[in-house]
């Protein structure tokens, strides 16, 4: 199994190292992860100057490592059309600082990474902690090398990818797993206006948190709060098929100019 390990904290993450030793143990690994931290980049990728890649070592790690000044999704566009020999039968970003769930998915450089392996049709699992300090990656990574393994014999639909959040809990206290959707609203989004040192004013993007009680059952933020590993199915296609039906109704031909 050609495993490609890529993420969003950069090629100096833990959660990246631990993930990289994870996934050896089950199959060949090339990495290609960011120079530095690339969190909240999203799906973006480098159109406008080159991307550079410079070898890299993961710290107990054969792998072969490359870090590059790109995005996740640029990193593997670099992998698949340049870096590796041959395509991997599965690719993994991850694991994040941080978990990603409800709206942190567009958002989401970890995300982002496996969606554009996704695109590229093949089989992909962004992993995340659900941690802000104190990270215990281990339970991470070897479900991730094990899920891994379970996606490459089962395949997966093209154009889909999987999600998984783990709690950062030792192995005895995890509840289980979880198959989940993705939750709503996580944040109550702030602007903070500030002024700088010549009296000009200045803004920060900040947010709140909403309480994890809030979430419903059957969703990732549900899972990860009552102690489960949450796996979500994503797919590429963002279609509202309900507001679709409605919007047939709509008869937007009357909103064009007349003919
Ligand atoms: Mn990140």
């Amino acid at each position: 199994m050609r495993i490609l390990v890529t993420n969003d904290d950069g090629i100096e993450a833990e959660g990246l190292h631990a993930l990289v030793r994870a996934c050896e143990r089950v199959g060949e690994v090339t990495v290609v992860a960011p120079h530095h931290d690339r969190s909240a980049s999203g799906h973006s990728i480098t159109l406008h100057k080159p991307l550079r890649v410079q070898p890299a070592r993961i710290p107990g790690a054969r792998a072969e490592a490359w870090a590059a000044t790109g995005t996740p999704a640029d990193c593997v566009l670099l992998a698949v059309y340049g870096l590796l020999p041959a395509r991997p039968d599965v690719v993994l970003c991850g694991i994040n600082l941080g978990p990603n769930i409800g709206h942190d998915l567009t958002y989401s450089g970890t995300v982002s990474g496996a969606m554009e392996a996704a695109v590229l049709g093949i089989p992909a699992i962004a992993v995340s902690l659900d941690a802000e300090a104190d990270p215990q990656y281990e339970v991470a990574a070897s479900f991730a090398a094990a899920l891994a393994e379970q996606v490459c014999r089962r395949g997966m639909p093209p154009d889909a990818l999987l999600n998984v959040n783990v709690p950062n809990l030792d192995a005895s206290r995890i509840r289980g797993v979880q198959v989940t959707r993705q939750s709503g609203r996580r944040y109550r989004s702030r602007l903070e206006r500030r002024t700088d040192p010549r009296g000009r004013p200045y803004y920060w993007i900040a947010g709140e948190r909403t309480s994890p009680e809030d979430a419903e059952p059957g969703t990732d933020s549900h899972a990860l709060s009552h102690g489960f590993v949450s796996v979500t199915p994503l797919q590429m296609d963002l279609t509202h098929p309900a507001l679709l039906s409605a919007l047939v109704g709509w008869e937007l031909d009357g909103l064009l100019p007349r003919r």
